[in-house]
């Protein structure tokens, strides 16, 4: 077997996605020598380009809002310049087997599952507004709505079926997983972290503004740019061993020995990684319970976005459809359709 090739660093960053290389950039730009260790053979994790039929697609990640400051004011500095996403024309929801078209954010249901639904809103924006997002632990609810299920909180609350319904939808979108399987605290503190409901689900005004014009994934290669020479490929990270003096990581064919480590791996991949001494036992259980949300996205490429000529945007929700939600990801001169279908399947 080949001897590992050995280094030092005074940071090894773990994972060459947004946060790897923000954390990387951020670094070396004070002076600090880093060197990134990435499992694959492309930067940006979790956004990734890909190309039909001479159409560029956003496969993973595609949006960013408003209230996104720190990925705009990123995106400004390297020159990844963003479009507005197409919001023009009426949006869809089909519920309890009927289509209705709505303008605006509102989704146009009965006056009961209305009033049901801007309950809901409510209720979550109060709590969303008390939480520390640094430290949701300390809101004086935490107990109770870290005991229950973002499901069960909703239907103790009786904001109505229809109400949860939607909530539901978004949500599967939004995290991957269904109501029952996530936290109360947690969905409301991460509602929290994105500004509020309506900054959070919305296109405009919302995280769903704006796209970027040569794909996400074109944005982390613009960051990554100056750190070409620290990034490692091909190096998954199996172990750290670590103590107050700093830490060895082992990458495939590569030691690493470094002053400090800042891992950036999501928490269930995490558990790939032996650590010694172990990691504490609380952030220990909650790598081995905690999933990856399950998420498929298609995506549909159509000579022209027709659905814009007959007055829609190309959003919609559904409860009964396996594309729960559908957004308009044409090109920025819309000169082909492309439309993306989320599913939770
Ligand atoms: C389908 C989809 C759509 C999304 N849409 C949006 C959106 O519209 N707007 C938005 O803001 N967010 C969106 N997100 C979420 C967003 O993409 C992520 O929050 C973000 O990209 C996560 O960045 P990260 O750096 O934290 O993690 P990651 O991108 O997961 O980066 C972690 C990196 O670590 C690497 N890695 C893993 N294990 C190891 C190991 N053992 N050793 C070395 N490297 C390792 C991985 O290969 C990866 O490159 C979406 C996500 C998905 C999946």
């Amino acid at each position: 077997m080949a001897e590992a090739e050995e280094i030092t660093a005074d940071v090894a960053v773990v994972g060459a996605g947004f946060a790897g290389l923000a954390a990387a950039r951020a670094l070396a730009a004070a002076g600090v020598e880093v060197v990134v260790l990435e499992a694959r053979d492309r930067v940006g994790g979790r956004v990734e380009r890909g190309e039909s039929d001479g159409v560029l697609l956003d496969l993973g990640g595609t949006w960013v809002g408003p209230t996104q400051t720190r990925a705009l004011e990123l995106a400004a500095e390297v020159g990844a310049q963003t479009f507005p996403q197409h919001a023009a024309g009426e949006n869809q929801i089909d519920i309890d087997g009927e289509v209705r078209r709505y303008s605006g954010t509102v989704p146009r249901l009965g006056p009961l599952a209305l009033a049901g639904l801007g309950r809901l809103q409510l209720s979550v924006n109060r709590h969303a507004r008390r939480i520390d997002t640094q430290a949701p632990w300390d809101y004086r609810h935490a107990g109770r709505l870290d005991a229950a299920s973002f499901g069960d909180w909703m239907k103790g609350r009786r904001f109505g079926r229809a109400a949860a319904k939607v909530m539901t939808i978004v949500g599967r979108t939004t995290w991957g997983a269904e109501p029952r399987e996530l936290s109360a605290l947690y969905a409301l503190s991460y509602v929290a972290g994105g500004g509020g409901t309506d900054a959070l689900f919305d296109t405009e005004g919302g995280a769903q503004e704006g796209r970027f014009v040569l794909g996400a994934q074109e944005f982390a290669e613009k960051v990554a740019a100056p750190l070409a020479p620290a990034i490692r490929f091909g190096r998954p990270v199996s172990a750290i061993e670590w103590g107050a003096s700093g830490a060895v990581v082992q990458a495939e064919g590569l030691r690493v020995t470094a002053g400090r480590v800042i891992v950036t791996v999501a928490p269930p991949l995490c558990e790939a990684i032996a650590f010694d001494p172990p990691l504490p036992a609380r952030r220990d259980e909650l790598q081995r319970r905690m999933r990856m949300g399950a998420l498929t996205k298609a995506i549909a490429i159509y000579d022209e976005p027709f659905w814009r000529a007959d007055g829609l945007s190309g959003e919609s929700l559904s409860d009964s459809s396996l594309a729960s939600l559908t957004f308009d990801l044409s090109p920025p001169d819309g000169s082909r359709g492309v439309m993306g279908v989320c599913t939770s399947l």
